[in-house]
């Protein structure tokens, strides 16, 4: 059965169908009445979406084609394929349309802010005989941190701490994207 109901010219209002036959005209059964009968295939509407994606402390506008009616949420992975730029994987970070809101159809949206998550910067702190070194580098987004695990930066091998999140609290271990910063104690 079809998602939506459909007119149907017998019974002479919407009812349940059945997909006969596909095409670029659909052919379709009544559930009701068994008349079989042509519909015209709902074109997609797209709308051409404003995205802007920071990375680090940059920020690049984008542009991109998406379904009218798709659902966006701040918190949701997007791929933002713009023709005329390079393809990037984002997490979307805020929604405005007519103002910011935390969830809307593409269609209302005027301005999407994301964040690259294919490759993210990632702050780290090492602590080195009293005194903490600020670091910064850049690692694939699902790259997984783990706390207790061994690592080197530029001359530095320390050890990770503790693993502080982008949404809330601390974790023991995470992927890069989620994480705002890393602690370690140089071994
Ligand atoms: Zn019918």
């Amino acid at each position: 059965m079809l998602e939506d109901q459909i007119f149907c010219p017998a019974c002479g209002t919407d009812t349940d169908h059945t997909l006969i036959k596909s095409g670029q005209e659909n052919l379709v059964r009544c559930d009701d009445c068994g008349t079989v009968h042509p519909v015209e295939v709902k074109r997609v509407r797209l709308v051409n979406l404003k995205v802007i994606v920071n990375w680090d402390d940059r920020a690049l506008p984008h542009f991109i084609t998406i379904r009218a009616n798709e659902l966006l949420n701040v918190g949701d992975e997007l791929l933002v394929d713009d023709p005329t730029k390079d393809v990037v994987m984002t997490q979307i970070t805020s929604l405005e349309t007519d103002r910011r809101v935390r969830s809307a159809l593409a269609e209302t949206v005027k301005t999407v802010w994301a964040r690259a998550t294919d490759e993210v910067p990632l702050r780290i702190t090492v602590f080195r005989g009293g005194k903490s070194h600020p670091l910064k580098i850049t690692v694939p987004g699902d790259e997984l941190l783990e706390v207790g695990e061994k690592r080197r930066v530029e001359n530095f091998q320390f050890i990770i701490v503790k693993i502080k999140l982008r949404g809330e609290g601390f974790a023991d271990a995470a992927e890069a994207k989620n994480i705002v910063r890393v602690w370690g104690r140089e071994i």
